[in-house]
């Protein structure tokens, strides 16, 4: 892959970029977020590892204005800290996933492998899916609610795909997991509820009848009643 990573800690920078080329990847460099977003701006990149703390802009607005810009790019954001507010402030931006440092440079690279993964998966042509008043137009990556248009990040997409895909069948949160983020988060992670907090909100943001139900102890469920 090619890759575009935005860090200004020397040290970081220097390990993580050894860890991607020592994997076969192609590995261009920013130190700061400005020269990061004129980077992804110039070059189609197949990923960014993207720094949250950065100079000059940081990485949550460097995001914000890919993909105000329309970019799909996959972004795996890097924060310092472990709290929830800031992993909820990264994936709102748009990121696709995000990892806590200090981090293993093995576990990095498994979730750019990942990323990568679903970012080849979602170019497929696969028409719309329908369940009640909702459609998911899977070549336009875009989601409708009776005439109202829904714009939804790659994550929220492939969820919300996966519920569609699956109407009326509980489907516990290890399948899920497997199927959208393409390997094992950990008992302890919380983004995939933050995912279906987004969807929620947009979905409902009408006040429409809520369909993504809480299965509690198993998982999640896309159908017209609790
Ligand atoms: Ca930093």
């Amino acid at each position: 892959m090619h890759v575009l990573l935005v860090e200004d800690d020397p040290a970081v920078r220097g390990a993580v970029e050894r860890a991607l080329r020592g994997a076969g990847h192609t590995v261009d460099i920013a130190a700061s977020g400005d020269r990061g977003l004129a980077a992804a701006t110039a070059t189609p990149f197949d990923a960014i590892v993207l720094d949250l703390g950065l100079p000059v802009l940081d990485g949550l607005e460097v995001c914000r204005r890919l993909r105000a810009a329309g970019d799909r790019v996959p972004v795996l954001m890097l924060t310092a800290r472990a709290a929830v507010a800031d992993r909820v402030e990264g994936l709102d931006a748009g990121a696709d996933d995000y990892l806590v440092k200090p981090f293993a440079l093995d576990e990095l690279l498994a979730r750019l492998r990942a990323l990568g993964r679903r970012s080849a998966a979602g170019v497929q042509t696969r028409g719309t899916l329908r369940f009640e008043d909702l459609e998911l137009d899977r070549d336009a990556m875009t989601a409708r609610r009776g005439d109202r248009q829904i714009a939804l990040t790659r994550t929220e997409f492939q969820l919300l795909e996966l519920l569609l895909a699956n109407a009326r069948r509980v489907l516990s949160r290890d399948v899920i997991f497997e199927k959208v983020w393409g390997y094992d988060f950990g008992p302890d992670s919380n983004s995939l509820d933050v995912y279906v907090g987004y969807l929620r909100r947009k979905l409902e943001a009408e006040s429409e009848k809520r369909l993504i139900h809480t299965v509690r102890g198993v998982g999640y469920v896309l159908r017209d009643a609790p």
